[in-house]
């Protein structure tokens, strides 16, 4: 069945050629005991390696079953050792981290045998071999000769025709030597064992045949198996089969064979879930070793993983901020804003360096275009104010939006109602008065300069704050406040003559705007004054550090019409004389305060900021009354917008314009009067003005609008109903500056007809930014962290390697076996697999850990519980990831691992 004609093998040893076998010239019968003897290094295990194809030969044929393997494959090496082939050697080379049942049933388990009848066939020859029992004990709890009866055992487990042992009791002592040869001789009854020897008595004893070997050549044969028995055998098996089957021609039979290899392979594979077993195993018997590179290898993975639980834990926590902030930062449509995006662009993309760039020349001086750069400026902060022209049309689309996208949309027109509001003051000497928000803080201001404190006189009027307009929507607000008053205290207001104050979160108002609504005495106010500055006039006996619900709801404020407080005095530079006090004012209204808001628990940014409310319903009274009001009508008559005025020093004398009033207050016994300016102060001078030393001309503006004669919106705020929502506005505000028509109500308006309006998003610039600010962090700190993956990828590649050369005698029992290179590769595949799964798994648990350590620190430093959150899906993509590191990275190692040479992998001790 085996026949060698003029073999050869040439070793090359540091360039020379070495010749181990000289052309050996030989045939097997099919069953037959050959023995062959021979001296140390005369090629007797070369020949076997030959016999057995783990080795190849250099020159001359070999011819199993009369088929030539001059074209055998790789893969029909592996089919040919796996299926019809069992190898004995003196070492035994039994895996250590196996069991001995597992060691038999590798073979089995190369060719894909599934396990029940795995367990079962290896039992069985464990069982022949005189193992019975033991099958669970390690190959190093046995002694020498029960090791290679193990080994005989896996030789026969695949029922091999031929069985090859390379010196099998070389290693055993004489009683155990004759008791395996009694079992090798059992085998040989009914297969064919070619066994290498060169104790000359057992091969005497118990072989049926003995070839010497000399110096790679056949010295003796005792029983030859002569060519033409040979030739006659294979003949009549050629002719048995052509009876069977039609004639058939080399080229036919040769791809008749390679169907019946493909028929064999397909079964003889090593399957990767049993790769990950015996991968596993291996591990395991190096547990500690594991557990350290699978910890070194999960570094990295918990350093990106923790990166990306903060950044995903912000980033949830700012999403849950977006929908609070929401209320507070509505979309909102302005006559005139700051343009924050194109002044944050304007911002970077303008540099003076790019204005000032200038070529240099030799022997010049070259101008510097300061008059260029500073027209560019002046553009560029142009280009930073929005100007919208609100029509009455362009407030009606906004209105026709659909109703889901909003809760509320709030038109104010910039009216000022401190000049027309009038209250009790308990000002020295004013007792029975009553005085417009307007004189009182002008009296406070008064005051202060009195005192040697007037440094600070010029903050009043810069941090007062004026009556707002709540929005119309009751349900809105009740979402996100609370009332404070009791129940029959508490109604959202809605009519004309109803107002509503909304406190801070922690049920405070500052003084200022209590003292500026006559909450307080002159003396009380003047009072904090003394006891912030620590002076020796504070008297305890002053202080007023609470209010109880009636004494703010029980005061009353009045509004008056333009035309009761300002009267005509036909005088060109101060055409109206402003009173401020409310004598024999007829036409009032009663402003009752009917509850007092906070906002509710968790809301911090609602629609309504500390301060007192009214509502549209009195805005559009306001607005029908002032646009025929008197001082209204003057504004139109003479072609203007505003009020100007205030005092000017020109050649040593005052000289004082605009809309005036007398106002008197007495203090430490002594009347002052003086006269005030009605009017806002433009903000930067008043600033200005406040500082110590700066000498600045204060102007006050009284507007049209702050008198109510503009009925169009100066601000139109739409409240988002959620944040997924806000971009259903913003592309709804958007289409006002498409292409389309647009109709609104009845009618069509076609493009021609509006000018662009940009709305301001103030959530959305803001969100952004931070956005854009965690992405750049959280790259940064990824690519940071990206370097320990770097390492660790490296060390197990290191480790692998490592583990590569320890297993190299298992790499060479598997190929014996007939595992094919990508068995020994998956083998190492698996193993990095492994190892790669489980520092995945330890980086995220301790990711995990390390999140709700974080968490608790933070939760108890901030209040916030979630900051490190990683989601699942991260959880699991960086398992993933750590899965797929390790594989590339042991993919080189695994690779060598495969390419090894059998014959050298198990020549190596
Ligand atoms: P034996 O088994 O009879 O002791 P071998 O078949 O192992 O002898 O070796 C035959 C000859 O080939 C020896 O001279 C040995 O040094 C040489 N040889 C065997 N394997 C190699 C190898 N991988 N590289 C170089 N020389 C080798
Ligand atoms: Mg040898």
């Amino acid at each position: 069945m085996l026949q060698l004609k003029g073999i050869t093998k040439d070793y090359s040893v540091g360039g020379d050629k070495v010749r181990a076998l000289k052309g050996i010239d030989i045939a097997f019968r099919k069953s037959e005991f050959v023995s062959v003897l021979g001296p140390s290094g005369c090629g007797k295990t070369t020949l076997l390696n030959i016999i057995g194809g783990l080795d190849h030969y250099t020159d001359g044929e070999l011819f199993i079953d009369g088929i030539s393997t001059k074209n055998y494959s790789d893969r029909d090496w592996d089919t040919y050792r796996n299926h019809r082939i069992g190898f004995i050697f003196q070492s035994y080379n039994l895996i250590p981290h196996q069991t001995i049942c597992e060691n038999v049933e590798l073979a089995l388990t190369i060719s894909g045998v599934e396990k029940h009848e795995r367990l079962k066939r290896a039992k069985e020859a464990l069982d022949k071999v005189g193992l019975k029992g033991q099958y669970n004990k390690k190959p190093n709890q046995l002694s020498g000769g029960q090791c290679q009866r193990v080994a005989i055992a896996r030789a026969l487990v695949n029922e091999p025709e031929i069985l090859l042992a390379d010196e099998p009791t070389g290693a055993l002592d004489t009683v155990t030597s004759v008791q395996i040869m009694d079992l090798i001789r059992e085998i040989a009854n009914e297969r064919l064992v070619i066994m290498v020897t060169h104790n000359p008595e057992l091969a005497e004893k118990y072989s049926t045949r003995i070839v010497r070997l000399l110096d790679g050549n056949i010295e003796g044969d005792t029983n030859p198996f002569p060519e033409e028995e040979e030739q006659a055998l294979t003949k009549a098996r050629t002719q048995a089969k052509a009876k069977e089957n039609m004639p058939l021609d080399d080229k036919e039979q040769e791809k008749k064979r390679r169907k019946a290899l493909k028929r064999a392979n397909r079964k003889s594979k090593l399957s990767f879930l049993s790769a990950l077993r015996l991968s596993a195993r291996n591990l395991l018997s190096k547990f500690k070793r594991t557990l350290l590179v699978c910890f070194a290898g999960s570094i990295g993975i918990i350093g990106v993983a923790s990166v990306l639980a903060v950044s995903s834990g912000v980033q949830n926590y700012i999403h849950d901020m977006q929908d609070d902030m929401l209320s507070g930062n509505p979309v909102t449509v302005s006559a005139e804003a700051l343009d924050m995006s194109a002044l944050m662009a304007g911002m970077s993309g303008f540099a003076q360096g790019d204005a000032l760039k200038q070529s240099v020349e030799n022997g010049y001086i070259n101008v510097n275009y300061l008059i260029d750069y500073l027209v560019s400026r002046g553009d560029a902060m142009g280009a930073g104010m929005i100007k919208n022209d609100i029509t009455d049309t362009y407030v009606e689309f906004v209105e026709s939006m659909p109703k889901e996208y909003y809760s509320a949309i709030v038109k104010t027109y910039g009216l000022n109602l401190s000049n027309n509001i009038y209250t009790d003051y308990a000002f020295n000497g004013h007792e029975n008065d009553r005085l417009s928000l307007t004189a009182a803080t002008q009296i406070y201001t008064s005051m202060l300069e009195k005192t040697e404190y007037a440094q600070y006189s010029a903050y009043i009027s810069l941090l007062t704050s004026n009556f707002m307009q709540a929005p119309s929507n009751p349900d809105f607000i009740i979402s996100q406040y609370d009332f404070v008053t009791p129940a029959d205290k508490s109604k959202i207001a809605t009519k004309a003559d109803e107002i509503m104050i909304v406190v801070s979160g922690d049920s405070d108002l500052n003084d200022l705007l209590l003292a500026q609504y006559g909450y307080y005495t002159q003396d009380e106010f003047l009072n904090i004054i003394f006891k912030a500055k620590d002076a020796d006039e504070y008297n305890p006996d002053l202080d007023k550090n609470r209010f109880t619900y009636e004494e703010l709801i029980g005061k009353t404020f009045t509004w008056y019409p333009n035309d009761e407080i300002f009267t005509a005095t036909g005088n060109v530079s101060s055409p109206f004389k402003y009173s401020a006090q409310a004598d024999n004012f007829a036409n009032g209204k009663d402003l009752k305060i009917t509850a007092i808001l906070k906002p509710k628990d968790g809301i911090s940014y609602g629609c309504l900021q500390a301060g007192f409310y009214y509502t549209s319903a009195l805005a559009d009274e306001i607005i029908a009354n002032g646009k025929n009001s008197e001082i209204v009508r003057y504004l139109t008559d003479h072609n203007t917008d505003a009020f100007n005025s205030g005092s000017a020093n020109i050649g040593g004398t005052t000289i004082r314009q605009g809309i005036m009033y007398d106002y008197s207050y007495t203090m430490d016994g002594q009347k002052y009067d003086d006269i005030g300016f009605v009017g806002s102060e433009n903000q930067m001078n008043a600033m200005l003005g406040a500082m110590p030393g700066m000498q600045i001309q204060h102007v006050y503006s009284l507007s049209r609008r702050e008198l109510g004669g503009n009925d169009i919106p100066s601000r139109i705020a739409i409240y988002p109903t959620d944040f997924d929502l806000k971009d259903s506005v913003t592309s709804y505000l958007e289409t006002w500056n498409g292409d389309g028509d647009i109709k609104v109500g009845d009618e069509t308006i076609a493009k021609a007809d509006r000018t662009k309006i940009t709305h301001t998003d103030n959530l959305a610039i803001v969100i952004d930014l931070v956005n854009d600010m965690i992405t750049i962090v959280t790259s940064a700190l990824i690519a940071f962290t990206a370097l320990s993956l770097v390492v660790s990828t490296v060390m197990i590649a290191i480790i692998t390697y490592v583990s590569v050369i320890e297993r190299v005698k298992e790499i060479g029992v598997i190929r014996s076996l007939g595992g094919r290179k990508r068995d020994v590769s998956g083998l190492f595949n698996a193993e990095t697999f492994i190892i790669g799964a489980i520092s995945g798994i330890i980086g995220i648990a301790v990711t995990y850990g390390i999140s709700g350590i974080l968490n608790l620190i933070l939760g108890s430093l901030f209040g916030i519980y979630t900051i490190a959150s990683l989601p699942i899906g991260g959880a699991l993509i960086m398992i993933g990831i750590s899965i797929a590191l390790t594989l590339i990275s042991g993919l080189i190692p695994a690779g060598l691992a495969a390419k090894k040479d059998p014959v050298d992998a198990l020549r190596t001790e």
